[in-house]
């Protein structure tokens, strides 16, 4: 018999929910426009599913399709392509999270303070397009060590983050460019939303024998979420779906931590916690495992 834990913070963070929501309001009340989002809304694919039940679809080109309302993600876009957008005759409906905007307006001020812009943050994520197209495409993305051959001395540098960057990685980078440039500016531009749950899951995993991230393998947080638990050195499985689960993987195990990226809908974590309460079933008789943070799963 073994225990499930949930991670104190998981799921769904304010931004996709306010994504959500605008985007299930803006289907509501449609007004026989067709209604698309630039991109899939949230990198998973059974939310991306139930939008397209309520007709929002997601376009990857605004040639691909005839103008209608076109919903900015909580990634945000280049304004480039709004502007773009809404010359095509689209109208925009804008559901860029607050703290993705607030990273886009220090990009442009550090840009307008002619720092060259550092961007930590993977260069081909939509947030980090997004970011680097309100700095016209000058902000120089450092994902990891190898791309600081990109930064030459003594120069003034601002740096901003990609939102859902691992604080390990941040501070690592930071420290490093520190010593390159002559001025260095910095806003540590994580979410507390991305932070919360990066802590939380790693407080769960040094106490869980074996961990399940739940969440889309195209979700940059919830890789980071998976990648920060098997840095404990606990078995960690990145699943997007409870049947991904092989029941092998838990002989033994006394204690299972689950997580969720911040674009999990509950329901896939709801999925997979009473799978795993059907397998202690079998072991343990129907009364069942407990069941830690039940407000997690029950009220998400
Ligand atoms: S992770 Fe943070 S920045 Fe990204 S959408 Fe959620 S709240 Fe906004």
């Amino acid at each position: 018999m073994f225990k499930i834990i949930l991670a104190e913070k998981a799921g769904f963070c304010f931004g996709v929910k306010r994504a959500m929501a605008i985007a299930e309001k803006t289907a509501k009340f449609n007004s026989n426009k067709p209604t698309y989002t630039f991109g899939p809304l949230i990198h998973n694919p059974q939310a991306v599913s139930y939008l397209e039940s309520m007709e929002v679809r997601p376009i990857h080109s605004l040639n691909d399709v005839k103008p209608g309302k076109l919903i900015v993600r909580s990634h945000g876009l280049p304004p480039q392509i709004i502007t773009e957008a809404k010359e095509k005759g689209f109208e925009i409906i804008d559901a860029t999270c607050p703290f993705v905007r607030r990273t886009q307006d220090f990009a442009k001020t550090l840009l307008n303070e002619n720092y060259e812009v550092v961007l930590i943050g993977e260069a081909d994520h939509p947030e980090v397009i997004g970011i680097a197209g309100h700095t016209n495409g000058k902000a120089i993305i450092i994902e990891n060590e190898s791309d600081l051959k990109k930064l030459t001395g003594k120069m003034r540098i601002g740096i901003v983050s990609q939102t859902t960057q691992s604080l390990e990685n941040f501070k690592n980078l930071v420290m490093k460019i520190r010593k390159i440039g002559n001025e260095v500016k910095i806003y540590n531009t994580i979410c507390r939303e991305t932070q919360k749950r990066q802590k939380s899951a790693l407080m769960l995993a040094k106490k869980a024998d074996i961990m399940f991230i739940i969440g889309s393998k195209n979700s940059a947080n919830t890789t980071h979420l998976a990648q920060l638990s098997q840095q404990t050195g606990k078995p960690t499985y990145h699943i997007e779906k409870f049947s991904e689960i092989s029941p092998e993987w838990l002989k033994g195990k006394k204690i299972i931590g689950i997580s969720a990226g911040a674009s999990t809908p509950s329901y896939v974590i709801k999925d997979v916690i009473t799978y795993l309460k059907s397998i202690n079933n079998k072991i343990s008789g129907p009364r069942g495992p407990r069941l830690l943070h039940k407000e997690e799963v029950f009220n998400g």
